[in-house]
């Protein structure tokens, strides 16, 4: 076929029969956080490529071989490959800081990856997230799991699994950091090229190499000892600790896991991820962490933070298929200015109503009202001659005649 009657490789169409999915859950989305006190942002999709660079990290896949970029006027531009970094971009310029803390807010919207394209795995994709300014307490990061847990109750899902971890602050790190490096380095030889860039600029990635040979070698025993041994200084154990305490008591199941250290490079202290058991390979929802340090690093006052994304398009392959919503009336008729009339009516009172434009007989349009409306309003010889309006019920099949006046009233009933 012409190249361009096809969609970009790794890009989709969402399509009239499937949209009303995505309005299930940005309304879902909505309703939720907003439960918990959050408000919508909504930040460009463009944004200056260094924003990334420094505030994902540069040493990321993201940064290093996923981002969209081109030039403009000498400038630098990156489709946004996820929103963080943006919204604090925007938190700093707007000054978020000086309102009362904490800050909390939500997004929704397309990113960029340039990705190999698969089952789960898109170039342009979708992210709804949420992110909450100036709390460091451990009652944000459990507030951040919950509402991340409704929401995915909210939309059916029940069949998930929350994967919890500490990666501690850049003080205690340090250390695991070097001990890590000692136990990793005799097998460097071994390692693939990317955990070889890791060891050097940051050997906690190490961990999240998706290798086999890899993972292997970091199964081994000594390795292992420094993987699973308790690095955190005491504030960040009673951090974690205190986080655990919140999820016990609200019921919140997790399982810790030590090998959990998340792609982008500002996290500290409390990260996790929801995986479903339902979805293949690319199992996992939702990611998020506490980043205390990107507002800072990016030219902000010091603001710890945290935040969580999910994908889109996973949620959307794990939901039920829902109903479309159907139309309250479609008119069938062939007087056509008198159906148009009726439709325009209707419409004004805040019904959803659409009419035969075309010259199909009775049956025809009664197939068509039936199959994207509630009530086929009938307007024939008969009802014309009485100013009235026979309404058929297309789920039941019963059918009344009203006087034209009353319409409104029955359909609202
Ligand atoms: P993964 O390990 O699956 O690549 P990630 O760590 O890169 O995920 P994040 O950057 O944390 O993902 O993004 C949060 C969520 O966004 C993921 O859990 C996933 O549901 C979704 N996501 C990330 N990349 C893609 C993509 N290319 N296509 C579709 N969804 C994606
Ligand atoms: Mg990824």
């Amino acid at each position: 076929m012409n190249e361009i009657l096809k969609v970009i490789k790794g890009t989709k169409d969402i399509l009239p029969q499937d949209v009303h999915m995505w309005h299930f859950v940005e309304k879902t989305a909505e309703e939720v956080f907003s439960r918990y006190g959050f408000e919508e942002i909504r930040t460009p999709i463009i944004e200056m490529t260094e924003l990334f660079s420094r505030g994902v990290g540069d040493t990321t896949d993201i940064v290093n071989k996923e981002m969209y970029t081109f030039e403009k006027n000498k400038r630098s531009i990156t489709l946004r490959p996820e929103n963080t970094a943006g919204v604090v971009r925007s938190f700093i310029e707007n000054g978020m800081y000086r309102q009362s803390m904490p800050v909390k807010l939500w997004y929704k919207g397309p990113m960029f990856r340039y990705e190999r394209p698969q089952a789960g795995r898109q170039r342009q994709f979708h992210q709804v997230g949420v992110e909450v300014f100036g709390v460091s307490q451990p009652t944000v990061d459990a507030e951040v799991i919950l509402v991340a847990i409704n929401f995915l109750k909210s939309l059916g899902l029940t069949d998930l699994e929350v994967e919890l971890n500490s990666l501690g602050c850049p003080k205690c790190r340090e250390n695991f950091k070097n001990e890590l490096k000692k136990v990793i380095q005799p097998y460097l030889n071994e390692l693939c090229e990317d955990c070889n860039t890791r060891f050097e600029k940051n050997p906690l990635r190490l961990l999240d190499c998706k290798v086999e040979d890899c993972k292997k070698i970091y199964q081994k025993k000594e390795i292992q000892k420094v993987i699973t041994s308790d690095f955190l200084c005491d504030d960040c154990k009673n951090h974690y600790e205190e986080l655990k305490m919140y999820l016990d008591k609200m019921n919140v199941k997790y399982a810790e896991n030590k090998l959990l250290v998340r792609g982008l490079d500002y996290y500290n202290r409390t990260v996790f991820e929801i995986k479903s058991k339902d979805l293949g390979s690319q199992n996992a929802v939702c990611g998020g962490g506490r980043y205390d340090n990107l507002v800072e690093q990016l030219g902000g006052s010091p603001t710890p933070a945290i935040g969580f994304a999910m994908g889109m398009e996973r949620l959307i392959s794990l939901l039920e298929e829902r109903q479309p919503n159907l139309l309250d009336a479609y008119i069938v008729s062939k007087f056509k200015t008198d159906a148009f009339i009726l439709a325009e009516e209707l419409r004004g009172e805040g019904l959803s109503v659409d009419f035969e434009m075309g010259d199909r007989k009775f049956v025809k349009q009664l197939e068509k009202a039936s199959k994207i409306a509630k009530y086929a309003l009938i307007l024939g010889e008969d009802e014309m001659a009485k100013n009235q309006i026979s309404i058929k019920n297309l789920e039941t099949g019963k059918q009344v005649t009203v006087n034209r006046a009353d319409c409104v009233k029955m359909l609202e009933l």
